[in-house]
């Protein structure tokens, strides 16, 4: 039986991030990924790079730019640009995702040969607490003995029986990354992540999006008042979110899908071309560990672990979306490092508090740390600060001059609790504070370090003057 000092099953980017920094480490190290791609002019092409590189993160915002490119042509000619018979290639858009997907695919097929790591391509299934069982495409069943092993089988889409998705008029967010023309009627049961990111790519290209969400507030985890004014600008947008609606049920008829559902007013009907499910994902934990090795699942199937991944049985860890935590690429990610530091003897951690949460909507909105409503919650005692792009000459510039920048700090010792940005480029400005925040500045750190002019961080800076009253360039109340 071959043996690997690590087995990595599953390569997203917690698994293939984890494959790497063993190698890079001297350790012998196989990764067992069994999932095979299919695209625009793509057939079953095996793949590593998981949900991030193949049907998530990467493809999403590769349509996201492409439908923001589309959406400013009419903006333009207050620039003085005219631009006449501009139209859409829907085909050509969902090539350009699929190109872009297959290079960074490929290219982690490249680093795993240059680091000298074994890719088993096939399901695997942990067999014992140092035995993986890999059964190939062709239903061929081999074992593997690992001195460690890091399971990192992700996360799939959660199903609701009243809209199950059949690939065609009811989709999830795979298949909305694949409509070939753009619907005339989007439906979206879910404003969550995928819901506002995917809608909003099929609204800026023509589509009438109506999403229909459960929660009677618009993305309740975040900061509320960045959530509010997010939800404004989505609205004059043209996307419509129903809120507090819960779906009844789905009917297909004549190639429309009639969606029923119930809000405050009673019972509404919804007819639409296509209609995308995005209620949640869960762990991807079935029949991936035999139950006589003791690693053991929470009611919702993820595994349990410790903060430094560890399952319980010795040598076995798990990461990223399978196991507690957001479910989000770079925290995988920084879970597979960790893991593979610690396998190597070394001190290991991820800071699960300062992951950043970015949505690529238009205006974007990222966080990290605490909402003010947690704060209130938690009763800290805390202090504020908050400026408008309206007032930043770059987002001026930009045409972009919505939203804001809202520090919270700490009342006592102004260390900064938690950072809120919905505007433009939120997902680069939060990096800012995430490591302000990683070395416990306080705001008047950030308010004394002089930001480039004209540039989109100076709302930042801003922002953490205003938590002291005197920002320069709005009126302090
Ligand atoms: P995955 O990426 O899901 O990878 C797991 C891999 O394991 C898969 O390839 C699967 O085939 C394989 N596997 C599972 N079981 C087995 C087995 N038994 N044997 C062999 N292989 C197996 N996150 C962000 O941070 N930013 C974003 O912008 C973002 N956008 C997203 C957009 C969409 C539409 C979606 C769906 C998700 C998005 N996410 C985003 C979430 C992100 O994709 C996940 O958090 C991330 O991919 C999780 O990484 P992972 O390695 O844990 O799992
Ligand atoms: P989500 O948890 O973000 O949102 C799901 C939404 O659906 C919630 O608002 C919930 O209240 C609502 N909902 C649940 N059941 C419902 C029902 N029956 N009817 C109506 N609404 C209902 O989930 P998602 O959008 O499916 O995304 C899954 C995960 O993927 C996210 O948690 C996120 O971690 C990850 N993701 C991240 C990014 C990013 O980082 N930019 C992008 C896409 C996905």
């Amino acid at each position: 039986m071959t043996h690997f000092d690590v087995i990595v099953i599953g390569g997203g980017p917690g698994g293939y991030v984890a494959a790497i920094r063993a190698a890079q480490l001297g350790k012998s190290v196989a990764c067992v990924e069994m999932y095979r791609h299919n695209g625009y002019g793509v057939h079953d092409r095996p793949s590593l790079g998981g949900t991030c590189l193949n049907v998530g993160c990467i493809p999403s915002k590769v349509l996201l730019e492409s439908s923001e490119h589309f959406h400013k042509l009419p903006h333009l000619l207050e620039h003085g640009i005219a631009i006449s018979d501009a139209h859409i290639d829907v085909e050509q858009m969902i090539a350009r995702k699929e190109g872009i997907s297959a290079q960074l695919t490929g290219g982690i097929e490249q680093l795993f040969k240059a680091n000298g790591i074994t890719w088993l391509q096939g399901r695997g299934r942990l067999i014992a607490k140092d035995k993986v069982a890999v059964t190939d495409h062709d239903g061929e069943t081999k074992e593997y003995g690992a001195s460690n092993v890091i399971l990192a089988p992700g996360s799939v889409p959660v199903d609701i029986p009243v809209a199950k998705a059949d690939g065609e008029n009811i989709v999830d967010s795979t298949g909305a990354l694949n409509f070939t023309e753009v619907p005339k009627r989007l439906g979206v049961i879910g404003a969550g992540v995928i819901g506002l990111e995917l809608g909003s790519v099929w609204q800026r290209l023509g589509a009438e999006v109506t999403v229909i969400e459960a929660s009677d507030k618009l993305l309740p985890m975040m900061d509320q008042e960045v959530a509010k004014d997010a939800g404004r600008q989505f609205k004059q947008q043209g996307l419509n979110i129903k809120l507090g609606a819960m779906v009844q049920g789905t009917e297909q008829l004549d190639g429309e899908v009639i969606v029923s559902y119930e809000d405050k007013k009673g019972t509404q009907t919804l007819i639409v071309d296509k209609l995308l499910v995005c209620v949640g994902r869960r762990p991807n934990t079935n029949d991936l560990i035999d139950d006589s090795v003791g690693v053991k699942l929470d009611k919702r199937g993820f595994i349990v672990v410790d903060e430094h991944c560890q399952t319980g049985v010795a040598g076995v860890y798990a990461i990223g979306d399978a196991v507690r935590g957001p479910m989000l690429a770079h925290k995988a990610s920084e879970e597979g490092v960790m893991v593979a530091e610690i396998i190597d003897g070394q001190a290991g951690h991820v800071n699960l508090n300062l992951v950043p949460s970015i949505i690529y909507t238009h205006p974007e909105i990222a966080a990290v740390g605490k909402t003010e409503e947690q704060l209130k919650a938690e009763g800290v005692n805390y202090k504020k600060g908050d400026f408008p792009f309206a007032a930043n000459g770059r987002a001026k510039a930009m045409d972009a001059a919505a939203g804001r920048v809202k520090i919270l700090a700490d009342a006592d010792s102004d260390e900064i609790l938690g950072g809120h940005i919905v505007g433009p480029m939120a997902s680069e400005l939060i990096q800012e504070l995430v490591v302000a925040m990683e070395y416990k500045a306080a705001s008047e750190d950030i308010a004394r370090i002089c930001h480039g002019h004209p540039g989109l961080g100076e709302a930042i800076h801003e922002a953490a003057l205003a938590v002291d009253g005197r920002a320069l360039h709005k009126i302090n109340k």
